[in-house]
């Protein structure tokens, strides 16, 4: 870590052409780590884009710097250039290039000196050249934190800085109650809060502040799609375009409905599936030793944490039922 704190210190001696990405379908960590490195870099006098490969939730857009994010899906060509001229590009919570889908062309191509700054586990170690990797860290918000303290950097993290980084803990560790939530989480929450971060004012911006045709949508899902497995201690929620349209679906209406299935007594493992844009999505969670990243990776193209993991399914909804209905009869899950 010291070493790569050095390298790091080294190439923003003088003034950069940065990008920063992060992963598709960003979520709060995603945009919280990259925004807050985002003003950090600009405050240091550095030229700085964040570019991410397509949009994310409007309940993400309160953040401060939301307006100067650039989407590659929408804005190609301002990416593309800004991607070619970069002297440097960091490499935001995720650890392999397939993550950011069609930008990844562009990245790879680029000469820019790479520096990855992630949580997930296996990271892909030849995608960039200073690497900060901490599996055990609860987000990348954290682990951003803690090589900003390495840096001497502390006194640069403002308040917007503050509610970037409060925002990114407080969605990748489930409000402060996921098992990668430590001491030093709350230590580092406490100075954030002192940093000047509107704790009570986030939370209420990131969860209560939903849609009544998201909250019908979460209802419907409750009440008509959730199977339960009692014998596998497993349950499976589904929801296909039809249904989406039918809720008025707006991205982000999905996030956290996998979790009401975990929250059920007993179950220890939940997957809900979602047909978008024609695409199969599976977001699998779990309580305890079962393992859904080796799940999304064996069968479903994907990754993630030991408890929480995403993939795609390559079949219809329902074919994709049965298929998680094989895989919980054939595993012990308790
Ligand atoms: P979610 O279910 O919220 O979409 O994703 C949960 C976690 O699973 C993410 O933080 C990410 O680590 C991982 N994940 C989700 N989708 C994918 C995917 O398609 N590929 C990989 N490698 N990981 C994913
Ligand atoms: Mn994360």
């Amino acid at each position: 870590m010291q070493e790569n704190i050095l390298k790091l210190k080294k190439i923003l001696t003088n003034t950069k052409q940065i990008v920063i990405t992060t992963h598709r379908g960003p979520d709060g960590d995603a945009m919280g780590s990259s925004l807050a490195i985002m003003h950090l870099l600009k405050d240091l006098g550095h030229y700085v884009n964040l570019i991410t490969p397509n949009s994310y939730p409007d309940f993400l857009h309160w953040m401060p710097g939301n307006d100067k994010v650039i989407i590659f899906e929408e804005e190609n060509i301002k990416a593309q250039k800004l991607t070619s001229n970069a002297d440097i590009i960091f490499f935001m919570d995720f650890s392999n290039i397939d993550r950011i889908a069609d930008y990844s062309k562009l990245v790879s191509n680029s000469a820019a000196t790479k520096v990855l700054i992630d949580h997930h586990e296996n990271p892909d170690t030849s995608i960039a050249d200073i690497i900060f990797s901490d599996i055990k860290a609860s987000s990348t918000a954290q682990l951003l934190y803690e090589i900003l303290e390495k840096m001497d950097f502390q006194h640069y993290i403002n308040k917007n800085i503050a509610e970037c980084l409060y925002a990114g803990i407080m969605t990748d560790t489930g409000s402060f109650k996921y098992s990668s939530t430590t001491a030093k989480t709350h230590h580092i929450i406490a100075k954030l809060i002192a940093a000047g971060a509107d704790n009570p004012k986030i939370h209420d911006l990131v969860y209560d502040n939903l849609s009544a045709s998201r909250m019908k949508l979460l209802g419907y899902c409750l009440n008509e799609k959730l199977l339960i497995y009692t014998e596998h201690n497993s349950a499976i929620i589904s929801l296909t375009e039809d249904e989406l349209i039918k809720f008025n679906f707006k991205k982000g209406d999905t996030e956290g409905i996998v979790n009401y299935a975990l929250a059920i007594k007993e179950i220890k493992f939940a997957a809900f599936i979602v047909e978008k844009d024609g695409v199969v999505k599976l977001s699998l969670r779990s309580k305890g030793r079962f393992k859904v990243n080796e799940i999304a990776s064996k069968y479903f193209k994907g990754g993630g944490h030991a408890n929480a993991a995403g993939g795609i399914s390559e079949t219809s909804v329902n074919e994709t039922i049965t298929r998680i209905e094989k895989i919980i009869t054939e595993y012990k899950i308790n």
